[in-house]
C-alpha cells in the first residue's frame, strides 16, 4: 500500500464510485470532497443533496442518473454504460451515490460493469443512512445494554416486491433491525415482523430526510406505526429502525437538544432497571 494521502491523483479515464453520505455535506469524506474538486464530470443519484453538489466547482458538468418525482428511473445498465462511455472519452468520472455505494446502492453492480469494460476504478465508502442517519436522530446502532447484533435489510428486492428474506430468522436473531426502502411495503413488513413474534409494543422509529435541514423523526411502536405514519408527514427517503435502541433517543437526541429539547439524563439506568425488573 502506498503512503496515505487525501489527494490521491484522479487519473483521466478512470471512475471513482463514491459515497456522499446521508445528506449533510459535513459527512462527506475527504476523498469524496477531493474527487468532487478534481472530477471532469459528476454522475449523481437522486439521493445526493444539492448542498453536496454545490461543493463541486460550478464549471463541472453534472449528470443526473436516478429516480425523481415518479418519473421512470434510469435503467441500471444505462447508467453503467454511460459511466463507461464517459471514462472511455478520457474523463475523470465521479459516480456519486447517496450514503455508501456498497450498501443497497448498486455500487457492486457498477463496479462489476467497470471491471468487464476494463476501466480502472476506485471505491470511496460513505456514511450509510442506516448508521449515520440514525445517529442524527440520536439513535445509536448498538448499545451494550440493548443489543449485541444488528441487521440491515432492504424492504424490497430488485423486482420491487417485498424482500424475500427470512423475516422469522432475522426477528429471532437480531434485536435491532434497520430497514432501508421500507415505505413501499411497510404494511407487509410490519405484518412479517409481528407474525415472527416481535411484540406490538416494540419501539420503532422512522427517520425521514436524515441529516438534512428537513429531517423528521417519528417515534412509534410496531403496533401503532401504520396509523402514526398515516397521520405524520413521513415519506421516503426514510430509514426505519426496530428495537430497544430507539428508546435511547429520549436521552441522546443531540440535535433536538440543540433546538431546546430536554433530554432524559438517566437513560442508561432506566434501561438497566427495565431489564433487571
Ligand atoms: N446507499 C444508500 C442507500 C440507498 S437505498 C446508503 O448507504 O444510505 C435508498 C434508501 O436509503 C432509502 O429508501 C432510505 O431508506 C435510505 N436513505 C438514504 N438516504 C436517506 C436519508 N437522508 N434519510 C433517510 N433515509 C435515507
Amino acid at each position: 500500500m502506498k503512503n496515505f494521502t487525501t489527494k490521491t491523483e484522479f487519473k483521466p479515464g478512470t471512475v471513482w464510485l463514491a459515497g456522499a453520505g446521508p445528506g449533510d455535506p459535513g459527512l462527506l469524506t475527504l476523498h469524496t470532497l477531493h474527487a468532487m474538486e478534481s472530477a471532469d464530470v459528476i454522475v449523481f443519484d437522486a439521493l445526493v443533496s444539492d448542498a453536496i453538489l454545490d461543493l463541486a466547482p460550478e464549471r463541472t458538468p453534472r449528470e443526473f442518473a436516478g429516480k425523481r418525482g415518479g418519473k421512470p428511473s434510469y435503467k441500471q445498465v444505462d447508467i453503467s454504460l454511460r459511466i463507461i462511455q464517459l471514462a472511455r472519452q478520457g474523463k475523470r468520472v465521479l459516480r456519486l451515490k447517496g450514503g455508501d455505494p456498497f450498501v443497497f446502492g448498486r455500487g457492486g453492480e457498477e463496479a462489476a460493469a467497470l471491471v468487464s469494460a476494463g476501466i480502472p476504478f476506485r471505491v470511496i465508502p460513505g456514511i450509510t443512512s442506516g448508521i449515520g442517519g440514525l445517529a442524527y436522530a440520536g439513535i445509536p446502532l448498538t448499545h451494550r445494554d440493548t443489543n449485541q447484533a444488528v441487521t440491515l435489510v432492504t424492504g424490497h428486492d430488485a423486482t420491487g416486491n417485498v424482500s424475500q428474506i427470512n423475516w422469522k430468522a432475522i426477528s429471532d436473531g437480531s434485536p435491532v433491525i434497520v430497514i432501508y426502502m421500507a415505505m413501499k411495503h411497510i404494511e407487509r413488513i410490519v405484518q412479517e415482523l409481528q407474525n415472527a413474534g416481535r411484540p406490538t409494543n416494540e419501539p420503532m422509529a422512522f427517520v425521514c430526510n436524515a441529516s438534512m435541514p428537513n429531517q423528521t423523526v417519528l417515534e412509534t411502536t410496531l403496533g401503532t406505526c401504520l396509523e402514526d405514519v398515516k397521520k405524520s408527514n413521513i415519506k421516503p427517503p426514510s430509514v426505519v429502525v426496530v428495537g430497544e435502541v430507539v428508546n435511547l433517543r429520549q436521552g441522546l437526541d443531540w440535535l433536538g437538544a440543540e433546538n431546546g429539547k430536554l433530554l432524559i439524563n438517566n437513560i442508561h439506568s432506566r434501561i438497566v432497571e427495565k431489564q433487571t425488573g
